[in-house]
């Protein structure tokens, strides 16, 4: 009490004073004695780290849960749809093991490179490029640690807090979460269906939007197209606004019954178009290898950020790849791997049709690695049919994860690419019980 008085606290503050001394070791309580320093804790005593005080507190989205748990789930469930990943089976290791085995690699290209990448690797994605109408030089490609470090980058360098970013709805969680943690306000165009000019240029003169996020080519989730007129149309518009754009273009070279439009990039007159690439769907995600190609001005820009993060991405990973695509062992690859995702996009649209009858609507994509589905049995959410799924043993990815808002509660995005025709039919039907369950209550 005097303790109290003398400081100008009440009691009990001075009370949990001695509480929370104590519980640290600092002091001994002896009843009817007093409270004593205790031995040791003097200059040499050791206090635990105050981490949450010294951690910047961290941009926390709704979707970072969603996120951890379905990794758990996934790992867990025995059909597995969730996680939009190829398959394991199909990696090119073989090819892989032969380049390394050829030893042609030069022991000074495994020392630092320049952060924009290995050159061979710049040339051949460039030359690529050029070969398919979008011509770029060496000077326009960055290679960065996965599209996903090269969007991180991109809002780095474009956005302050406050910009507004376009995005269709839904769209790839991983980059909503990006723009959000950079403090971007997002505006939303719908995904599936045309596309609606009229409001992106209400948009555009209301908003002054700094970039356009899309993803015009087997969108992640929606497997939806942009028509060439869509693409030409959208271009038109941001030309005139001088909107700079991101295509992100995992999926492009995954497409099962016929080759989709030019990109935007290839279309692109007022050269506003970033165009960002990855190895992740098409050769396997662990390489960590996406690319960035754009004008010389945004290139230097983003090389600038990411020298801060990792110097440069890495070497072997990158000189695999250069030899991958010089030997043609890359478009061998593609011409087996959309073959055999043909035939696993087939097996997931015919288990929808014979098994989930009229549970769900969904479009069968002509490309990339899923199925959107609609749940259409009244007042039944995809949240409800996760859990009853978890005990089925199947997992997917609920549709709100793909909004910034609280859409998508009826809608989930399953994966075709992970597993072979006999799984998928199994995960369809476990989907359908689970499904059927979830209805009952
Ligand atoms: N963009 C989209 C649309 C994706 O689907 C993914 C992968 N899920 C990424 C970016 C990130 O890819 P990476 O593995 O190259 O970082």
């Amino acid at each position: 009490r005097q303790l109290a008085e003398r400081c100008g606290v009440s009691r009990t503050t001075a009370i949990n004073a001695y509480r929370r001394l104590e519980e640290l070791g600092l002091v001994r309580t002896r009843v009817g004695s007093g409270t004593y320093v205790a031995e040791g804790s003097g200059e040499a005593a050791v206090l635990p780290m105050p981490w949450h005080q010294l951690l910047v507190p961290a941009w926390q989205s709704p979707v970072s849960g969603i996120i951890r748990d379905l990794v758990a789930m996934d790992a867990a469930a025995g059909v597995s749809m969730a996680t939009g990943m190829p398959d394991p089976g199909l990696y090119p290791w073989a090819a892989f093991q032969g380049l390394l085995g050829q030893g042609s690699l030069a022991m000074k290209d495994l020392g630092h490179i320049a952060t924009e990448g290995y050159g061979p690797l710049r040339e051949a994605l460039a030359a690529r490029h050029t070969a398919a109408g979008v011509p770029a030089k060496a000077e326009n490609v960055a290679v960065v640690a996965g599209a996903q470090q090269g969007l991180y980058l991109l809002a780095k360098v474009f956005l302050n807090p406050g910009d507004y970013v376009i995005v269709e709805a839904p769209t790839y969680m991983g980059a909503l979460q990006i723009f959000q943690s950079a403090g971007a306000r997002l505006l939303t165009l719908p995904a599936p269906g045309p596309l609606q000019l009229d409001l992106l240029e209400d948009y555009l003169i209301r908003y002054r939007p700094k970039l356009l996020y899309v993803l015009p080519t087997y969108q992640n989730p929606t497997g939806r197209v942009m028509t060439q007129p869509e693409r030409q149309a959208l271009l038109t518009l941001a030309a005139r606004h001088r909107l700079a754009v991101i295509e992100d273009d995992p999926y492009s070279d995954l497409f099962y019954d016929r080759e989709p439009p030019p990109p935007l990039k290839a279309l692109d007159q007022h050269g506003g178009v970033i165009y960002l690439r990855t190895f992740s769907k098409t050769v396997f995600p662990g390489l960590r290898v996406g690319w960035v190609v754009a004008p010389e001005a945004v290139i230097h820009r983003l090389a600038l950020e990411k020298q801060y993060v990792d110097l440069h991405s890495n070497n072997l990973a990158q000189w695999l790849l250069y030899k991958f695509v010089a030997s043609g062992g890359l478009d061998r690859h593609l011409t087996a791997v959309r073959r055999e995702y043909r035939q696993r996009r087939d097996a997931m649209a015919q288990a929808l049709r014979r098994f989930a009858g009229g549970r769900l609507s969904y479009a069968v994509p002509d490309g990339g690695f899923y199925f959107w589905c609609r749940l259409t049995a009244p007042g039944l959410t995809t949240r409800a049919l996760l859990t009853e799924a978890g005990r089925q043993g199947v997992s997917f990815v609920p549709g709100d994860a793909f909004y910034p808002g609280t859409e998508g509660e009826r809608e989930f995005r399953v994966c075709f690419a992970t597993n072979g025709a006999a799984e998928l039919q199994e995960g369809v039907k476990r989907l359908t019980r689970a499904a059927a369950q979830a209805e009952k209550g």
